[in-house]
């Protein structure tokens, strides 16, 4: 296991507290993985995401089972004639977050961390301070002012420091790294660390599993950072490396017209208000790396406005699930585009149902 600069290719050891490049480059993961068996699962009673462990990195047993709490493994819903939801919001912090924080607090807890630092606009700091909770580590999670108390509160009570920076999302970014800095604090990055990727990529697997070694015609993602986005990427690339997929779904990355820097690519870094909280990040650090993403994977970029994501909200509530907000952009974007293009109709689709709606009241 090592991190490899996605620019210059210089590579670091597991070990390495540099979360980017001397150069500047971001990191990408690499490990050794052989095809994974997914006929072997039949047989397998761990109904958590660890049922794929073999094709994860590498951790210590009793690290892992101190750790985790049997994330993973959500239901998938059947939202309509050729739609499922994924129940994200069935997760131990309620959010997908769980699938990438458990790998990190696993990796911290290998190398001893005993603080670290992570800022979020909400979800992932409170998913990782549940991590670190268990992998008794203490946590500061940077957050944006902007934040939903909930979120805040259930990041406390796992526990960790929460400090409210009255700035935008890039600005928390940057004050968190400052503390890593001076504090020489593990800097938890859900972003930078190419590890959560790895958690995040048995949404997928799971997917493929659920639907019986099949995938849907189409995926929808909401893209802020990309973290789900760079774990489907991974596993759809696994799949097909190991010829358990013939051609790649297609891949809809949905963001909040409010806030756009991919579907619009509008020149300025503008984030006007959205209701997707979740989503707002008008600068991703990866941006570069998720367009020749999308490119490899011939995947779209679209974007809702906030009266679809409100709207969206609503109608999910009506079929049982209730999620936050930034959680209906994927529902709005399979609406409209199956209004738009009737070519769609009846191509099978998934959407993420990234977190409760109880994270956003106030
Ligand atoms: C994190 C998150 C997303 C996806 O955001 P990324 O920044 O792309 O990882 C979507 N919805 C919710 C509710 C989230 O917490
Ligand atoms: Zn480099």
């Amino acid at each position: 296991m090592y991190y490899r600069c996605i620019e210059c290719d210089k590579t670091y050891p597991i070990e390495s507290r540099n979360y980017r490049c001397e150069c500047q480059g971001l990191l990408a993961f690499h490990h050794k993985t052989n095809r994974f068996d997914f006929s072997s699962l039949r047989q397998c009673p761990d109904w958590s995401l660890w049922r794929y462990r073999s094709a994860l990195p590498v951790f210590d047993e009793h690290i892992i089972d101190s750790v985790s709490m049997h994330e993973g493994c959500t239901a998938m819903i059947r939202l309509e004639d050729h739609l499922y939801g994924k129940a994200e919001y069935l997760m131990p912090t309620l959010s997908f977050k769980d699938r990438g924080a458990v790998l990190l607090a696993c990796l911290m807890k290998s190398l001893s961390v005993s603080l670290c630092i992570v800022d979020s606009s909400g979800n992932a700091g409170t998913a990782i301070a549940a991590y670190c909770a268990r992998a008794d580590i203490a946590c500061s999670v940077y957050v944006p002012e902007s934040t939903s108390s909930a979120k805040t509160l259930q990041a406390e009570s796992y526990g960790a420091t929460v400090h409210r920076i009255g700035a935008t999302r890039v600005e928390t970014a940057v004050r968190a790294q400052e503390a890593v800095k001076i504090s020489r604090a593990f800097y938890a990055s859900h972003v930078y660390n190419p590890i959560f990727f790895e958690g995040t990529k048995t949404y997928l697997y799971e997917i493929f599993e659920q639907m019986d070694y099949r995938l849907p015609d189409m995926l929808f993602v909401p893209v802020g950072n990309g973290t789900l986005l760079f774990g489907i990427a991974i596993a759809l690339q696994e799949l097909f490396a190991w010829r358990l997929i013939e051609k790649f779904p297609l891949v809809v990355g949905v963001q909040a017209s409010q806030c756009a820097p991919l579907a619009l690519r509008s020149a300025e870094e503008v984030c006007l208000g959205t209701v997707a909280e979740g989503i707002a990040i008008a600068k991703p650090p990866r941006e570069k790396e998720m367009i020749q993403l999308m490119g490899m994977l011939h995947g779209i970029f679209v974007h809702v406005s906030e009266e679809q994501i409100v709207q969206a909200q609503h109608q999910l509530g009506l079929k049982g699930c209730y999620v936050e907000p930034t959680s209906a952009v994927c529902y709005a974007a399979y609406r409209t585009l199956i209004e738009t293009h009737p070519d769609f109709n009846g191509l099978t689709a998934v959407v993420p149902l990234c977190s409760t709606g109880l994270k956003t009241l106030h």
